[in-house]
């Protein structure tokens, strides 16, 4: 359940399929394609931090769960953080979330930072759909919808289908990405490593686990 989570979530910030009303009903991808999006969730109860990123350049989406040595929020927040090549800085956005609900925190997410209605729906077998309105959208339709009513939507509305996107869930992480995030250790190492001759680090993105010696920082150049 947790990993579908983290695919929705992904999925939901790089999808983003949208109906267009105006006669014609189309649904559409309108997010850009050089776009990464990446978002944090820091919960206090239970007391997690949650992160997910994806680009559909890469065709990947990756993510974990933070449980340990976590420091409690007084509240619960919402960051996300979108870039692209085209920007020096990123777009920031910040959000206070009251609940544990990812499908809420994406609709107010939408309602806050892009300014437009978007509600989400959990269908059977793990299908999540994302509707966000655009200009002349009719609001009454989209407050309207529930789980069946989505569903049947390919058979009941016109529908056209603009663009597929294929995602994995791949980080790319390697050991040669990885050590030079250490590389702030390299002359603290005995701090880092007491007597043991290897020690384990995770991924900062997904936690898979590598090993480290010693030696191998020791010939890391830093970043
Ligand atoms: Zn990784």
């Amino acid at each position: 359940m947790l990993q579908s989570l983290v695919l929705f979530a992904a999925a939901g910030a790089v999808f983003d399929l949208a109906f267009l009303f105006g006669g014609e009903f189309v649904i559409t991808s309108p997010r850009p394609w050089a776009e990464t999006t990446a978002w944090t969730v820091n919960l206090r109860a239970p007391r997690i931090n949650l992160f997910v990123t994806g680009s559909p350049l890469t065709e990947a989406i990756t993510g974990r769960i933070f449980t340990e040595d976590i420091r409690e929020p007084d509240r619960n927040f919402f960051y996300a953080q979108t870039t692209t090549p085209t920007s020096d800085e990123p777009r920031l956005s910040t959000m206070e979330v009251d609940d544990a609900d990812p499908l809420a925190w994406i609709s107010r997410f939408y309602e806050q930072s892009e300014q437009r209605p978007a509600r989400c729906f959990r269908l059977p077998d793990e299908h999540f759909v994302l509707i966000a309105a655009q200009p002349d959208c009719d609001l009454a339709w989209l407050e309207s919808l529930d789980e069946d009513a989505v569903a049947a939507i390919p058979t009941t509305e016109e529908t056209k289908l603009l663009e597929t996107r294929k995602f994995r869930f791949h980080c790319g992480c390697n050991l040669e990405r990885i050590l030079p995030i250490l590389g702030g250790w390299k002359n603290r190492l005995d701090e880092l490593f007491h007597d043991a001759a290897e020690i384990t680090i995770q991924c900062p993105r997904c936690a898979a686990s590598y090993r480290v010696t010693r030696h191998q920082l020791e010939t890391t150049d830093s970043p």
